[in-house]
Parts: structure tokens; sequence; C-alpha cells
């Protein structure tokens, strides 16, 4: 018997709301008109209407972000922190309802969606809540004799923030958070497939007494309001997390005004399980690292590499529980992993799963779309294809969706080259107890971050992001806090010491 998880009062009210663009601290519909509809992926069926921006309202945000920075930057660096400190408290009085639409708009598990999604923002924002009173300049040695020379940390001015779809809550906090704390102002626009958490945001945001125009959301398409907001004159800085080809667009949409931006992209992240692991714990972290979010991660450990003398135990053990993991609706209690986010995406995995069949790997597991009470959402099995080959396109493809290809390798230096040996480098693991391994494959792994007999940690004081194709710029730390803002030098001429009194 499954049981539903009962919608909250507040979830349902929101969810049937008008839901407009917040521009300026006002609900503000689309100078159109239009709107479209955000479907709840585990029933395929319309959730919402939320408004369409397109340059149009993207200006009116811009403007109403630019009208708010001269005060936002200019406040005392304790009172900022205040405010962001209460934006946080709302977030946590709200938790529940936050991971209720995130669960009913993204389709992933209530219990996800609280524990993991929305403590991990909510970690963020008080994490950056705390930084207005720490963001410091430096003082500088130098030669010349009768100068004192400081830098000072400064906002950039308006912020332009374009997130994805899998992780809406967390990838919007990680760009909300800093760029606020650092006294920029920001327009945000989520994915077209998740817009509620964000708007949903922006009124506890208001509510916690942020002054109006310093969070601004619009929502609406990548190519309409996506595009006018990189484009845009305006904004000073675009933080974006998505796609490869993506990312490339933008990067070369925003030279037009030379901006600054920080590319948070995609991965075919290897984890690299040798025989003297603890291998029931290395199986669990394979089974997780690829499935969690039914493989919607942009750190998904996609390539699993197992040593000969460990691979038929790990596979067994992972195939097992590929076999017994409940994917339901996220909204049903029980559910450990929910559909996939549209038609649309789950048409690109099941595209990739084929083209693993055309390519002649195994498929041991799943690979099939769930029928029955499910079979009008977007729900697949997990799938494993094992023995893939290192050039097949679904064992160097990032295909975003429940898919494993698993290899075999014999050497620490054969299978270091293999999991170099792509032209992204988000993330890797290993999985040994030799320490001198653990360092030496830590050291050489091109990756962002390798984690080490574990998987798929973070923390906001430990900057994140890629390298290659991956992305450029940091996401968290201290890191973060340069990338949203400029460095100052300031020389001061004093005069050399005793000079004035001659
Ligand atoms: P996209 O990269 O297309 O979308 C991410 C965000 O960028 C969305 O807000 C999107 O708007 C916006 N966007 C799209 N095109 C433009 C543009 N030309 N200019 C400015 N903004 C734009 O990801 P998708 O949702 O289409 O997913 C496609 C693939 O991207 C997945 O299969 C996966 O491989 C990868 N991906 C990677 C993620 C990661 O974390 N690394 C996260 C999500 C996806 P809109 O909502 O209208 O699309």
């Amino acid at each position: 018997m499954t049981r539903k998880i009962d919608m909250l009062p507040r979830v349902k009210a929101f969810i049937e709301r008008e839901h407009s663009h917040f521009i300026g601290g006002a609900w503000t519909r689309s100078v159109s008109g239009e709107t479209f509809a955000t479907l709840n992926p585990a029933t395929g069926r319309e959730l919402a209407r939320v408004a369409s921006a397109d340059a149009g309202d993207v200006d009116h945000a811009v403007a109403a972000a630019q009208r708010a920075f001269p005060a936002w930057a200019a406040i005392v660096p304790a009172a900022r922190e205040r405010l962001l400190f209460a934006f946080a408290d709302l977030v946590e009085r709200n938790q529940e309802v936050l991971a209720q639409l995130e669960s009913l708009d993204n389709g992933k598990p209530f219990a996800t969606a609280f524990n993991v999604e929305t403590n991990v923002a909510l970690g963020q924002l008080r994490y950056f809540a705390g930084w207005p009173t720490k963001l410091t300049g430096e003082t500088y040695p130098v030669s010349s004799p009768g100068y004192h020379v400081y830098s000072r940390r400064e906002p950039l001015g308006v912020c332009a923030a374009i997130t994805p779809w899998n992780y809406s809550l967390v990838m919007a906090m990680q760009k909300i958070g800093p760029a606020l704390a650092s006294g920029n102002t920001l327009v945000l626009k989520p994915a077209e497939q998740t817009p509620l958490t964000a708007l949903f945001l922006a009124e506890l945001a208001a509510e916690a007494g942020i002054p109006a125009g310093v969070l601004n959301v619009v929502t609406g398409f990548g190519k309409s309001a996506g595009r006018a907001l990189v484009t845009h004159s305006d904004v000073a800085k675009v933080g974006f997390t998505g796609s490869t080809e993506v990312g490339r667009e933008i990067l070369a949409g925003a030279a037009g005004n030379f901006k600054r931006v920080s590319l948070e992209l995609g991965g075919k992240s290897p984890l690299i399980i040798f025989p003297d692991a603890d291998l029931d714990a290395a199986a669990d972290a394979a089974f997780w690292g690829i499935f969690a979010n039914s493989g919607q991660n942009c750190v998904a450990a996609s390539r699993l590499y197992v040593h000969a003398d460990a691979y038929d135990r790990v596979l067994e053990a992972v195939v097992a529980r590929a076999r017994t993991v409940r994917v339901r609706p996220g909204m049903e209690e029980g559910s450990e992993l929910g559909p996939i986010i549209s038609a649309e995406q789950l048409g690109r995995v099941q595209h990739y799963i084929e083209i693993g069949r055309s390519e002649g790997a195994e498929l041991v597991s799943g690979g099939e779309r769930l029928g029955g009470d499910l079979a009008s959402g977007y729900f697949l099995q997990p799938t494993i294809f094992r023995d893939v080959d290192d050039t097949a396109r679904i064992g160097s493809e990032e295909v975003f969706g429940p898919v494993l290809s698993v290899f075999r390798f014999r050497s620490e230096a054969e299978v270091l080259e293999r999991a170099n040996r792509t032209k992204f480098g988000l993330a890797a693991a290993v999985w040994t107890n030799d320490l001198s391994r653990a360092h030496r494959m830590a050291a050489a792994l091109r990756s962002g971050v390798v984690w080490i007999n574990t998987y798929d940690w973070f923390d906001p004081s430990v900057p994140f992001g890629g390298i290659g194709q991956s992305g450029q710029g940091r996401e968290l730390g201290r890191q973060v806090m340069e990338m949203y803002t400029e460095l100052k030098s300031v020389w001061v001429k004093i005069g050399v010491s005793g000079e004035e009194r001659v």
C-alpha cells in the first residue's frame, strides 16, 4: 500500500495563485501577457502557469536591480547580515513548504527535497549571510617609500543568475547568497521546468525586509529571458549552472560588455574502486553516486571503474540495489527516486539507452520506462551497462539521467589515464584503503573535486567547480565571494617618515 503525502494548505494556495515576475518588490505581469505551464513530472499534468518574460521584462527587472544597487551596496555590513539571517530564518520556517513545492515541480522525493535540497540551501544562505562583516581587503608591502597601499572588495552592480531544474533551490541559493552578501543586486531566472521555489523565495526575501529590487525573479525561457540577461549591457556578471552547450553560448553572449561569467557545467565523473576498499560501502556509494536525483546531477558518477578483482562482486551489489530501489512519485511515502524532469529529458535519456544498446554494451539492468499507475509520468528504471568501451558515446557523453556505465581495469596507471581521458573535469572519486595511492590519485585526477572513500559531499565553505568543459570559476567558499566582487587598489601618499617635520 502506498501513502500519498498531503499537500500543505500553503503549498496548495501558492500553486493556485497567479504567478508573475517579482520585479522591484512587486508581482509584475509580462508586458506581452504571455504565460507558460510548469508540469508535475510524476503525472505529466499542468501544475501551474507562470509568466513568460521577454527582453522587455528583463529590462524592467535589470532597471529595478540597478535602482536598488546604490543603497544595498552602501548599507552597513552588520545590517545587511541581519537581513540575510532574517531571510534564512524564514526559509527555515517554510522548509516543508519549499520541499513540497520542489517535490511537485521537479519530481524528486519529498524526503530528498526536505533533507537534502532545502537543508543544503538553508546552510548555504546562513553561511553567506555571515560574510558581509568578513569581506576584507589587504594591505601591501610596496617598495616605494612613503606610500600606504591597500585594497577594497567592492560589489559589481547588477548580477544575473541563470539556474537549472535539477537542484533548483540549491542552485538559486548558491548565487543569491554570495551576490547579495557582497552588496550586489540580482535578477534570477530559474529553469522553465521548475520556477516555483524561486518565486516563493523572492516573497520570503521581501518578507524578511530585503529592500525592493535587491532580489528580482523573472520566469521564462532561456532563448528569450536568459539570452536577454546574458546580453544586457547593464548586467555586470552572469552566474550560470547548466549544460556545456548553453555555457558556451553564454560566454560568447557576455562578451559585449565584458561581463564576469562563472559557469558550472556538465560532467562525466569517474568513481574508481580498488579491490582493497570496503567493497560494500563502495558499491553503495557507486549506486547513489549515479542514481541520486535520478541521475540528474552535475556530479553524477556516471563512469564506474572497478578493478578486475572486485568487478563481479561490486557489479552484483549495484545491480541488486537498482532492482529494489523504490522509483515512485516524490509526494508518496517511501519514494527513493522520482521521475525524470520532463518528456523531453526522458526522450533524451531513452535515446542514449538505445545508443548504448547499438554500441554493443551489455545492458544488465533497467532500460525501460515504468508503466502501470506511473505510465503518465516520466519514470525510468535505473539502467546499468557493463563492459562499456571507453570510446562509446554512452560511456563518454553526459546523459544526465539514471544510466551507469561500468568499466573494468587492472592497474592504477591504466585507470588514471582512462579516467582523465574526457573533455570534462567536474568530480572524481577513489575508493581504496591504501593511503599513498589515495593521495597519488587525488593529485593526478583532473577534476575540480576529488572524494576519497565517499561521494557527493558539499559544504558551503568548500569551493566547488570544474575544469575543462565542466566550467570556469568557483561556487561556494571565500572564492565565490571574490567572484562577486571587484578588487580595487588604493594608493595613498603619506610621505617618508620624518620628511614632513623637516
Ligand atoms: P540548459 O543548460 O539548457 O538550461 C539551464 C538554464 O539555462 C535554464 O534556466 C535555461 O532556461 C537557461 N538557458 C537555456 N538556453 C539559454 C540561452 N541561450 N541563454 C541563456 N540561458 C539559457 O539545460 P537543460 O535544462 O536544457 O538540460 C539539457 C542538458 O543540460 C541536460 O541533459 C544536462 O546534460 C545538462 N544540464 C546540466 C546541469 C548541471 O548541473 N551541470 C543542470 C541541468 C542540465 P530554460 O529553462 O528555458 O531552458
